[in-house]
């Protein structure tokens, strides 16, 4: 029987992997593709991570994933498709491959930005279009840029990039925004934030870089132009927990309830990084989380 199997290859389940190697546990990585690094991927330049300024998305994950290999973890590529807690002792994780065997589990899924399914959005990601003002934000200094959506997310993003770039056009499809009312009073306060409402992106034009956004007011049917360099898409980020939702205790958005210790509703069960509650998704605190679980991991394999 292994000792844990982290589902995903993301900065979370490779911290994971490095941990479990490191306090000497056996641990098996299954991971969709054979490509790890998760949402990073599609990160150009990072550019937050401590100690590596303007490391590729690509590089970062490739050497998490050499440290872990050089550790001795274990790699699989399969899609889980059922996880059972059996016994306290026990857990099995069935893929495409076959069945597992393991003491515990860490859930390190990740989760996805909700896209707006517009022309441009695919090609223009990374080239002006992003979805994490905080990892991207720093780029579009002295520019000008949009936010899409109106959930606080949203409104995060707009006042944080209201800070450095010259002008943040705020766009909502509705004429009343989603989030806290103490962060609407901040966006109506910060003068270089415009607000756009009723209005919904048509697309996102540019060669080789974001120039145009074409957007539509709903009600007016008018169709408006903004020249740009930045699209910040904030519309929602769906975790990726299908699997586990009957399984573990879930928020109402399909995030597992978990605090840092990433201890989930069933013991020997631990969730890590983006799919899990928390204030910040980056990957200084997935792979944090990587680092936590492991460590509760451990109690846990110890004490039953
Ligand atoms: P959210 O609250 O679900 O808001 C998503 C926003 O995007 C909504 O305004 C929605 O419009 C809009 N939207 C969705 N699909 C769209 C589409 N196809 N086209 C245009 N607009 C679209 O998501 P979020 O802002 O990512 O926040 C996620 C969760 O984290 C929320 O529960 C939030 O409260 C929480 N959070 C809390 C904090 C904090 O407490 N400081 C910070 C960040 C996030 P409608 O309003 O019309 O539906």
């Amino acid at each position: 029987m292994l000792d844990v199997i982290i589902i995903g290859s993301g900065p979370a389940g490779l911290t994971a992997a490095i941990y479990a190697m490191r306090a000497g546990l056996q641990a098996l990585v299954i991971e969709k593709q054979p490509m790890s690094g998760g949402q990073i991927l599609n990160t150009v330049d990072v550019d937050n991570y401590p100690g590596l300024p303007g490391i590729g998305g690509f590089e970062l994950g490739m050497s998490f994933r050499e440290h872990a290999e050089k550790l001795g973890a274990q790699f699989e590529t399969a899609e889980v498709t059922a996880i059972e807690a059996a016994t306290e002792k026990e857990k099995i994780v069935v893929t495409t491959n076959g069945r597992h065997s393991c003491r515990a589990i860490v859930l390190a899924m990740g989760a996805t930005h909700r896209m707006l399914g517009v022309p441009g959005e695919e090609t223009l990601r990374g080239m002006g279009v992003s979805y994490c003002a905080t990892c991207d934000g720093a780029f579009f200094r002295g520019k000008t840029v949009a936010v899409i959506g109106g959930g606080d997310v949203a409104l995060e993003d707009a006042l944080f990039l209201a800070r450095g770039c010259e002008k943040v056009y705020l766009i909502h499809r509705r004429d009343e925004l989603r989030g806290a009312r103490s962060l609407q009073q901040k966006v109506f306060d910060t003068p270089n934030i415009e607000l756009i409402w009723d209005s919904v992106v048509e697309s996102i034009d540019g060669e080789g870089m974001v120039q145009m956004l074409q957007i539509r007011n709903i009600k007016t049917e008018e169709h408006t132009q903004l020249p740009l360099q930045g699209v910040f898409i904030a519309v929602g980020i769906l975790p990726d927990t299908g699997l586990v939702r009957e399984l573990v205790d879930c928020d109402e958005g399909g995030y597992i309830r978990a605090d840092e210790t990433c201890v989930t509703s069933i013991p020997g069960i631990f969730a890590a990084g983006d799919l899990r509650t928390k204030p910040l998704r980056q990957i200084v605190t997935a792979a944090a989380d990587g680092a936590n679980a492991i460590t509760s991991l451990e109690n846990y394999i110890y004490t039953i």
